[in-house]
């Protein structure tokens, strides 16, 4: 992107709103706020920003409403910055359209990796060429898509149709956290609910693909939420 990144940050909350502020700030993003739910929906509109930050205890609507309200229309990235820890609620907001989900209190390195990945994601996404994109790779991991290859290091994965299909998916959005449910209903199709048979591809792939499965280093597991595959390797290799 030529422009300033702009972000809108959504939060009632003036101490986090500045916090907020001064770590974008010093990123060069541009930063607009929007300390209630009608503020953010109209602010959004008026300035389309690049990517929202989403409190959702706001004082005049619940964030979750202004989420599906976003989503109606609002295309590009929503990260949803909260104090509600249970799973349950992060999956919500996962399949009402956001994009991440990152608890309170965050650490600014995080915040700021997660509004790098998922700007990077939506502008793959947006791009024709991500359509042609022949390959993913990460660390050993290569995925080629044409050949619908999957190989780690020199030795080729046989995965089964569906293994693949899984991987394939998450490669595309490699970064993002997808819940069980959205992964079902692209696999299996709308009507099912057996996350067990998820689990035990799940297991099947990581013994296929991971150096360790119990210790898994490309598709990482977001407890009770869903499973996301990394987009680049952690720096340091521990
Ligand atoms: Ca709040």
């Amino acid at each position: 992107m030529n422009h300033p990144v702009t972000v809108l940050v959504v939060e009632d909350e003036g101490a986090i709103s500045n916090l907020l502020g001064a770590i974008l700030d010093a990123q060069t993003y541009r930063v607009l706020f929007a300390s209630t739910g009608a503020e953010a929906l109209s602010m959004a509109a008026s300035h389309t920003p690049d990517i929202i930050l989403l409190d959702l205890g706001l004082p005049d609507m619940d964030g979750m409403d202004v989420l599906i309200q976003l989503r109606k229309w609002f295309e590009s990235p929503i990260l949803v910055v909260s104090a509600r820890q249970k799973e349950q609620e992060k999956v919500a907001a996962l399949d009402a359209g956001a994009n991440d989900y990152i608890t309170k209190p965050f650490g600014n390195r995080e915040l700021l990796a997660r509004i790098r990945t998922a700007l990077r994601q939506y502008e793959r996404t947006c791009s024709s060429r991500y359509q042609k994109e022949q390959e993913f790779s990460v660390g050993d991991l290569r995925i080629n898509f044409a050949k619908r290859e999957v190989r780690v290091g020199d030795r080729q994965v046989h995965l089964t149709p569906i293994e693949y299909r899984i991987v394939v998916l998450l490669a595309r959005n490699a970064g993002m956290v997808l819940t069980h449910e959205h992964i079902l209903k692209e696999i299996w199709g709308p009507f099912s609910s057996d996350s067990q048979l998820l689990r035990v591809n799940m297991a099947n792939i990581r013994r296929k693909i991971e150096p360790n499965p119990a210790d898994p280093r490309y598709i990482l597991t977001e407890v009770g939420v869903g499973y996301r595959m990394v987009d680049s390797e952690p720096a340091g290799g521990n």
